[in-house]
This record gives C-alpha cells, sequence and structure tokens, in this order.
C-alpha cells in the first residue's frame, strides 16, 4: 500500500495529514496532527481520522527548535505509523504562485528559485512554505515534492477582477489582484457539488473565517471574485491581519509617523485585525468568553466589515443563491454566522436559529431566498488530491 503526506506549514504551526491509498488510488485520511507555538513552546499533537489522539507531546524548552528540526521529528513519526506504507510524495500548500503557476507543479531548484522571488508577497507564509520544501528535500531527497498554489484556484477569474486602477505597468509587473484560500475554496466547490449540484451551478459566496479570512464568489464553481487581492493582507479583517484600509493610512504611518516600511509591515500583519481592536487576543474564541467592550468592538467590527464585503461579492456575481460558512470561526461560531447573516438579511440570507446553534450543514430556513450551509473545509485533502494528479502525470 501507498501513502501521500500533505503539509502546511506556517510561520508558528505546521499542519500534517497522512493519506493511504486504496488500489484506485482515492486517499483515505490515516492520521493528521498540527504542531503549535513553534518558536515559543511547541506542542504537538496527532489524530486518527475517527479523532482518537495517537501522539502528544510537549516541548516546553523547546522555543529555539526550528521547524526543519520538527519537521524531521515528524517525518520519524509518520514514517513509524505508516509501517511498511510507502510514502511516494509530499504534497505542499504553497500561497502564492504569482502570474507563473497556475496549477499544481512538481518542485524542482528552478520551481523554488522562481517561489521565492514571491516570499514578499507573502511574507507571513511563502518563506515558511518554501523552507518545508528545502528541509524535506534535506531529509528525503529521491522522495516527489508537489507545491500547490492558494492563489491557482482564482487564476481564470475575469480581467476586471484581476486588474488594479494603477497605471498598466504595473499590473504587467505582476501588481495584481490574485485570490487566495484557494486549496480551501476548491475543496468547499467539490463538496457543494456532492451536496447540492444545483446550488453549487449557481452564484455561491463561500466565506473562509478562520485566522486569515476570506471570501469568495463562485459561479458554477469557478472563482470570479474574491476579497483578497495582491496579498493576503487585502479583504476582510483577520485575526492578526487589518485587511482592506485606505492605502493612505500606509502613507500616513510612514510619511507623518516616521514608520519604517517593516515597522508597517509588523504593523499590519501582525498587531492589528481582532488583536490589535480588542487589545486582548487574536483569538475569536478568546474573544467571546471574554465579554469586554473592546472584545465586543472588534467582533462587531469583524462581522461588519465580512458583511459589507460579501454585498461587494453578491454585486460580482448579480444575485446569489448560496452562502457557506468555513474555517475555525466559521464552522464553529454561530454568533458570528447570526451576525453577518443578520446584516445580509436584505439579500435574502435567513438563518435558522436552531441549526445554527448546532453548527448544522443547512442552517437556512425552509423559506429562505439564500441557501445557508455550513461545510468543514479540508486543505489537506485538497493538496493530497493534487499531489496524486501531478504525480500520476508526470512520474518521473
Ligand atoms: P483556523 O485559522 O481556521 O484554525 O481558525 C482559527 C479561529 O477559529 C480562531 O479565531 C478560533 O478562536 C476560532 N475557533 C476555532 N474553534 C472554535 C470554536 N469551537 N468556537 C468558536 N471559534 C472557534
Amino acid at each position: 500500500m501507498k501513502a501521500i503526506i500533505s503539509l502546511n506549514s506556517g510561520s508558528s504551526s505546521i499542519k500534517f495529514a497522512l493519506f493511504t491509498l486504496d488500489g484506485a488510488n482515492n486517499p483515505a485520511l490515516s492520521a493528521g496532527g498540527k504542531v503549535e507555538r513553534i518558536g515559543i513552546a511547541p506542542s504537538l499533537r496527532v489524530r486518527s481520522a475517527d479523532g482518537d489522539i495517537l501522539l502528544e507531546r510537549v516541548w516546553p524548552d523547546g522555543a529555539s527548535l526550528t521547524h526543519a528540526e520538527l519537521l524531521k521529528d515528524i517525518s520519524a513519526w509518520a514514517a513509524e505509523h505508516l509501517g511498511d506504507r510507502e510514502v511516494i510524495a509530499i504534497g505542499h500548500r504553497v500561497v502564492h504562485g504569482g502570474t507563473e503557476f497556475a496549477a499544481p507543479r512538481l518542485v524542482d531548484d528552478a520551481v523554488l528559485d522562481a517561489l521565492e522571488k514571491l516570499n514578499p508577497l507573502a511574507p507571513l507564509h511563502q518563506p515558511h512554505n518554501l523552507a518545508a520544501i528545502r528541509a524535506i528535500a534535506q531529509l528525503r531527497p529521491k522522495l516527489l515534492q508537489v507545491a500547490c498554489f492558494d492563489t491557482a484556484f482564482h487564476h481564470d477569474k475575469p480581467a476586471v477582477a484581476a486588474r488594479l486602477p494603477l497605471p498598466r505597468a504595473f499590473h504587467e509587473q505582476g501588481v495584481r489582484r490574485y485570490g487566495f484560500h484557494g486549496l480551501s475554496y476548491e475543496y468547499i466547490a467539490r463538496r457543494l457539488s456532492e451536496i447540492d449540484p444545483v446550488l453549487a451551478a449557481g452564484r455561491v459566496i463561500a466565506a473562509h473565517l478562520g485566522n486569515g479570512a476570506s471570501l469568495c464568489a463562485m459561479h458554477a464553481g469557478k472563482s470570479i471574485d474574491s476579497t483578497m487581492g495582491f496579498t493576503a493582507l487585502d479583504g476582510l479583517m483577520m485575526g492578526t491581519r487589518c485587511g482592506a484600509i485606505d492605502p493612505g493610512v500606509v502613507l500616513h504611518l510612514q510619511t507623518q509617523l516616521g514608520m519604517s516600511p517593516a515597522d508597517i509591515e509588523d504593523l499590519l500583519y501582525r498587531k492589528s485585525g481582532l488583536l490589535g481592536v480588542s487589545g486582548i487576543s487574536s483569538d475569536m474564541r478568546t474573544l467571546s468568553a471574554s465579554g469586554g467592550p473592546e472584545a465586543e468592538e472588534a467582533i462587531e467590527l469583524f462581522c461588519w466589515r465580512a458583511a459589507r464585503e460579501a454585498g461587494g461579492l453578491i454585486a460580482s456575481l448579480s444575485g446569489l443563491d448560496a452562502f457557506v460558512f468555513t474555517a475555525g470561526i466559521g464552522e464553529n461560531h454561530a454568533d458570528v454566522r447570526h451576525r453577518i447573516c443578520g446584516r445580509l438579511a436584505w439579500a435574502g440570507l435567513r438563518i435558522d436559529e436552531a441549526t445554527n446553534r448546532d453548527s448544522a450543514l443547512r442552517i437556512s430556513t425552509p423559506d429562505s431566498p439564500v441557501a445557508i450551509l455550513v461545510i468543514p473545509t479540508d486543505e489537506e485533502r485538497m493538496i493530497a488530491l493534487h499531489t496524486l494528479q501531478v504525480i500520476r502525470k508526470d512520474p518521473s
């Protein structure tokens, strides 16, 4: 039996999933895990497909443990867990594929070099995504590695949604709207077509609301617009990212307040959003539990901005048939869903409070003009599916 590993390596976390392949090469989840708090006190938890805990490990004094060292540990555990099942490839989430990478790709040195040039466009993610590829190449030089891009799902969106209103030369240089969270949206489009093919063929907004947050407008399962643009900083308010702000604010920070580009980057990517407005935490659960006025203001702003941006995407779609919530907040936070849908009642979203409380699959009332659903995302499975496709085409 063979196996595939999906890897999503971020700045402070590494998520991974092991899939075994049956005779028809369908991936079946064998185990999934996450290392969190890298750089502080890393902890690792691995669960089986049934949710049983297979491994828990904490490194209380592990602040100096690098991603590469942790990947070595994960790799050793994976080999032990998989036994005689041979790992035939590793698929990686890579946030930015730029203009060049419109589909998943087998990684070689030239591809890695091209992707490295995109680091400044996704400073929170891209360097960590690529460092994981390099670390695995050191550990297992012969193993096939596939890069799966968050931008790829949005690559063929209408030209009008890709252009920024800047002089044309910038667009040619790649300063354009890309869109992110594409692996999540592609998975949602697939699941929706299994759950309700008629809805999937229509006009859908998917809301990926997690630490990173964005909305995607899809028509017939294809991305036609998204709230994220040139970088994953655009659009919605997020855990620590500000989302869309007047670009004049950035000029003000630099010219009037004398902030350096590095300080501005740190402010906009790491100190803003829920964390900045609440002054308490970037974590929605913590804010909800806190109940203080600043936390409440942060939650309300998050929902207001999500509804406001959704209004823009409804215009891009010329209407709406379904709204899908996904990711940590979207899948679990009934009050946030209630608030966002309440602000979109004008557009035909009628939420059913009982099914919403239970995070059921369908949370709209039977007479709601727009169907509202909660669909758990699975970026790791999407990565595994892409990886399989790529190595079947190009088995080297
Ligand atoms: P993600 O980036 O998709 O892992 O999502 C992280 C966000 O989801 C954080 O703001 C969490 O507080 C939030 N979240 C995760 N689980 C829950 C839950 N059960 N209830 C409310 N919020 C949650």
